[in-house]
């Protein structure tokens, strides 16, 4: 059996440093790795660099830096950025890299080769921000791009167009076949819809001159033009696994913000159809993340850095996991959301100091208590306590499904609800005063297996707080456990 799951990030711009947008966007695909990875599955995870734009042209002029070494900085500042957030990504793609450029020019070859390339002028309203041309009815009254708040330029010239226009019913179809092709289902409905109204030929190329496009990957054949943004960057997605990888197991998963889901679920498959190429299995696509309720831009300087963030909330792994988990709960997957200190704050003493923290230490500590004095703690003999033991079945019940439902905030409202059990259970047996050594013993045992349970599930979101737990934690081949204290998991955080 295929056990592969190949789940993948957008390439990210080097314009820009990463803000928690892009962490909000890269912590559900980590999410989805970790639990892919937690049932066996043999999971690649890919994310990267957008480098060949123009956006990376001019913002490294802005810094005087020579393009290669400005774009190799912000490349480096990416991956460590991700790496220092615990993010399991398997690989790192730059689209400077020779493994993309080729995959690039073997794609390109295949849909010329199919007659879905063709030369036509271009003329359009190009704004640089969205690297994008924007249509009349786009632009504001005055004629700026409603977004970036400038004027685009009117550019006019020979490109290369693709011919997307051809592969509305196929996209259709396909879509047709496979329902979850694209969630949220709302989403879905509303690119479906996009396609249904009729597509346009898209132009896939730039003319390669001074100050534009001088930078990127020139077309196959034709030096005097350069791959436009779409038709280089998601050719990613295979560069990071190659033709054959892509040929034998497509991505599974494509995670996007909605900004960029329409290129994912429709020019991307269009694309593939065309070069004869399997198909992803589903493209999601989370909301907007928000500052105070503002939109996180790099002109407006609001952008919320991750690593900052995680710092102010005790660093380390647990700060991380704050981060992590403010975001994967506050948010319903799919819809916008708004981030601000004071919900984090909220969210981290209520959910993770005062809830999860305190359980845990609570139980550690009467478990350590009661493994000094006993030597370990023991199963029931009459055999597990039944709540108890169904509070876990459904727990792990729960959480798989929501997972496969992209519910990340309800898997961790059903995790929540066990801690709040577990709480109960604490104060209803009134477990620190209980005479009967062996019943004492008992209900410590239910109680470690309880937090053990809630460590295992909250791997995928809790990744370094599940770890401590799970370390504290000693389990022997007789089924028995020894426990030990641990330092606070969450200190609390001053109003
Ligand atoms: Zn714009």
């Amino acid at each position: 059996m295929d056990s592969r799951f190949y789940i993948t990030t957008p390439i990210y711009y080097v314009n820009d440093r990463p803000h928690i947008g892009h962490a909000y966007t890269t912590f559900a695909a980590d999410a989805l790795a970790r639990w892919r990875r937690a049932r066996d599955e043999n999971v690649l995870f890919t994310t990267g660099v957008d480098e060949n734009s123009q956006k990376t042209v001019d913002a490294a002029a802005k810094t005087g830096e020579d393009l290669r070494a400005y774009t190799d900085r912000l490349a480096e500042l990416w991956e460590s950025t991700w790496k220092q957030l615990g993010i399991s990504n398997t690989d790192f793609i730059r689209t400077t890299e020779d493994r993309h450029t080729a995959v690039v020019n073997d794609i390109w070859t295949r849909i010329d080769a199919a007659g879905d390339l063709y030369r036509s002028r271009y003329e359009g309203w190009y704004c640089k921000g969205h690297e994008a041309f924007l249509s009349e009815d786009e632009l504001t009254p005055d004629g700026l791009c409603p977004d970036h708040r400038v004027k685009p330029e009117l550019v006019s010239e020979e490109n290369y167009f693709f011919r997307l226009s051809k592969y509305r019913q196929p996209l259709l179809d396909f879509y047709a076949a496979h329902a979850d092709f694209v969630a949220p289902a709302n989403r879905f409905r509303e690119v479906a819809a996009f396609v249904e109204a009729g597509l346009e030929d898209i132009s896939f190329s730039r003319e390669r001159k001074e100050g534009r496009a001088e930078w990127g990957i020139p077309v196959p054949g034709d030096s005097h033009q350069a791959i436009y943004v779409w038709a280089d960057a998601l050719v990613n997605y295979i560069s990071a696994i190659g033709l054959e990888g892509w040929e034998e197991h497509p991505a599974d998963v494509h995670a996007v913000g909605k900004d960029i889901l329409r290129f994912h679920a429709v020019i991307w498959p269009a694309m593939l159809m065309s070069a004869g190429l399997p198909l992803p299995g589903q493209v999601i696509a989370n909301g907007f993340l928000t500052v105070d309720g503002v939109k996180m831009s790099k002109s407006l300087g609001n952008g919320v850095d991750p690593l900052d963030l995680a710092a102010r909330y005790g660093g380390g792994a647990a700060g991380i996991d704050a981060v992590r988990y403010f975001l994967l709960r506050e948010v319903p997957y799919g819809q916008d959301g708004d981030f601000s200190e004071a919900k984090m704050k909220e969210r981290y003493n209520g959910d993770l100091a005062n809830g999860l923290g305190n359980f845990a230490a609570r139980v550690l500590a009467l478990a350590e208590k009661e493994t000094a004095a006993r030597g370990f703690l023991a199963p029931p003999i009459s055999g597990a306590d039944r709540e108890f033991a169904n509070v876990l079945a459904d727990l792990e019940r729960a959480v798989d499904a929501k997972m496969g439902e992209l519910r990340f905030h309800d898997a961790l409202a059903s995790v929540w609800a066990a801690i709040a059990f577990g709480d109960r259970y604490v104060n209803e047996k009134k477990a620190w005063e209980i005479a009967d050594d062996a019943a004492r013993n008992e209900t410590l045992f239910n109680l470690v297996t309880l937090l053990s349970g809630i460590a295992t599930v909250l791997v995928p979101f809790l990744p370094g707080t599940a770890q401590k737990i799970a370390y504290a934690i000693e389990r022997s081949g007789d089924g028995t456990l020894k426990a030990r204290k641990i330092e606070a998991l969450f200190p609390r955080m001053a109003q």
